[in-house]
């Protein structure tokens, strides 16, 4: 896929780093010898003007083609390195299961620390909330509506990723980066190029999709290491701790290049396989267990990057790809104070725990309230090595919140609408305080507000969404209203790259 990219900065220098790639060097070097050579045959053989009308269309095309490939990359600032970037993402966990967040028996010391010593948002969004649309959402930056598949993915869905889509592992890898993701995927397995290593990662480790999509209703899952089977039905005990274990050995390995490691752990989805080291530690019970764990990955992540020296240069970040799933009661994780979970576009199903950890940069105990999400986490980490988003006409929805992470104040974020997408279509807008329901779904099958519509809150007054101002405040509904009918007929005037074929 040819990629044409700008020369997009961070707003802010410190953050700002970036190398000139051989590639396009290269590239230029050709389309110059190329442009010289057919100069040249224009003045040696005037005979052969047919032959020289070729030369000068090829050599123009070939000049075009790969200059608009290169592009000006911001100077790499004196003895800095592009930042190493991981992401860590489980699943299913909600806004309330983290001590950091409030739970009173879940145990999370190493995810507390790393947001005592980084930063912890309070309005950190996922892109969906479920599974497959939200991974998506994170990897291309874009409303999950863009995808043109279904929101969950199954072992046989035939449309899935599709391969015009630019992830952030290809764009970390087109600046340099050894990429590697660890764990579950979820975007497509019914044919290789939906596979991880055809989507920028150098490795891959993981159970291809979610851990109960198993026999009798499913094929057998595979373990998977690349695009082979390393193993069906493995033991998901083992699992937390084999990603782990990867991803050091691999932050090992590429600690002398900058690195992108994506950790999508399998769990707290249900089912619940907590390690023999965690099982039936938690007074939380199995679901506590398995928190916990993941936990401690966490902090073995962290240790490795301090004792390493690399914890000055590698931006960490830690969320959830979608709200508790609440209808498992005891096996489910908690939102808080925030209402539902899981498949829900009310708060508790996509508003995530998320903290980012760069000691030296990010200071230490931030508490950031403005809104963020998972989209912006694509935006962001390419702008920090130096990448633009594709612009070839695509829709990148996520922005650049280098800014947030520094703790700076920046005007432009404060007012762009967040859009959520709840099973199939939008349900939601969010701008500033205020969120204005036009659908509402909960897989408990309650409507809490007996059917009434559309629905008002101010989440900042009222987080947990219980005082509807719809009546009170016309205006913003209409404002809001606005939001959704621009944002609709965009979506629709552009489409899927699956529409176009
Ligand atoms: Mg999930």
């Amino acid at each position: 896929m040819t990629q044409i990219m700008r020369g997009k900065y961070s707003k802010s220098r410190r953050l700002c780093t970036a190398i000139h790639r051989p590639s396009q060097d290269s590239g230029a070097a050709v389309a110059i010898i190329s442009s010289a050579f057919i100069t040249l045959n224009l003045f040696i053989d005037r005979t052969a003007m047919k032959y020289r009308l070729l030369f000068l269309i090829s050599g123009l095309a070939s000049f075009l083609l790969l200059g608009s490939r290169s592009r000006i990359l911001p100077e790499r600032e004196a003895g800095r390195e592009l930042p190493n970037i991981v992401i860590l993402f489980s699943d299913d966990l909600g806004y309330g299961d983290l001590s950091a967040y409030g739970h009173p028996t879940i145990r999370t010391p190493n995810l507390d620390r790393m947001a005592a010593e980084g930063m912890k948002f309070t309005n950190f969004y996922s892109g969906s909330p479920a599974c497959s649309a939200s991974r998506y959402a994170l990897l291309t930056g874009r409303f999950p509506v863009r995808s043109g598949f279904d929101w969950v993915l199954y072992p046989k869905s035939e449309r899935c990723i599709h391969p015009r889509e630019w992830t952030l592992a290809e764009g970390l890898k087109q600046a340099g980066y050894a990429t590697a993701c660890y764990g579950k995927w979820h975007l497509g397995t019914t044919k290789k190029e939906y596979l991880p290593l055809q989507n920028g990662f150098d490795e891959y480790v993981g159970l291809p999709y979610s851990n109960d999509m198993l026999p009798p209703q499913h094929p057998p899952i595979a373990l998977m290491e690349g695009n082979d089977t390393l193993q069906l039905n493995p033991d998901q005990t083992q699992l937390t701790a084999l990603y782990t274990a990867r991803a050091k050995a691999f932050i090992r390995k590429h600690k002398k290049e900058p690195f992108f490691v994506y950790l999508p752990y399998a769990m707290p989805h249900v089912p619940l396989h907590p390690g023999e080291k965690f099982a039936g530690r938690s007074p939380r019970g199995a679901y506590g267990d398995v928190v916990e764990e993941i936990d401690w990955s966490a902090g073995e992540i962290l240790e490795l990057l301090k004792a390493e020296g690399l914890d000055k240069n590698t931006l960490v970040f830690f969320t959830s790809d979608n709200g508790p799933w609440i209808i498992k009661n005891e096996l489910g994780g908690s939102a808080g104070l925030l209402r539902d979970g899981k498949g829900s576009t009310w708060e508790g199903g996509m508003r995530e725990p998320g903290i980012a950890w760069w000691p030296g940069t990010i200071e230490a105990g931030a508490l950031q309230l403005q809104p963020a999400s998972t989209l912006d986490l694509y935006t962001t980490c390419l702008a920090l090595a130096g990448q633009g988003p594709p612009e070839d006409g695509r829709s990148v929805d996520g922005r650049d919140i280098s800014s947030l992470l520094l703790g700076e104040m920046d005007s432009s974020l404060l007012d762009n609408p967040y859009f959520y997408y709840g099973p199939h279509e939008l349900q939601a807008v969010r701008k500033g305080a205020w969120k204005l329901h036009i659908i509402t779904s909960s897989q408990t099958g309650r409507d809490y507000f007996n059917g009434k519509l559309p629905l008002l809150f101010n989440l900042e007054t009222d987080p947990s969404e219980q005082y509807d101002l719809s009546d009170a405040r016309p205006d913003m509904v209409q404002e809001l209203m606005a939001e959704i009918e621009q944002h609709k007929k965009a979506v629709a005037a552009e489409g899927s790259f699956w529409g176009v074929e």
